[in-house]
């Protein structure tokens, strides 16, 4: 798929221009997208699939790492206070 537009402004990609392309597979201008992912919301713009899971501490999808929690508890208390 190959988008000639960019689907936040509208706009036509221009060679110069840096576009950013989202894990759905579409492709925004990267001020655009990364305005738009800042200001408005985590979804693609062009099908609300949901983007850059990685930042973002509000991961409520069922898909919590109790594992993860538990490694940074155990390393949190293994550091020994500062003496
Ligand atoms: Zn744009
Ligand atoms: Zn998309």
């Amino acid at each position: 798929m190959c988008q000639a537009e960019c689907s936040i402004c509208i706009e036509a990609f221009v060679a110069d221009q840096v576009a950013r392309r989202l894990e759905c597979g579409h492709t925004f201008h990267k001020e655009c997208v990364d305005t738009w992912l800042l200001e408005r919301s985590r979804l693609c713009p062009f099908c609300k699939a949901v983007v850059g899971d990685e930042e973002g501490p509000n991961k409520k999808d069922g898909k919590t790492d109790p594992a993860k929690e538990k490694t940074d508890l155990t390393v949190a208390k293994a550091v020994p206070p500062a003496a």
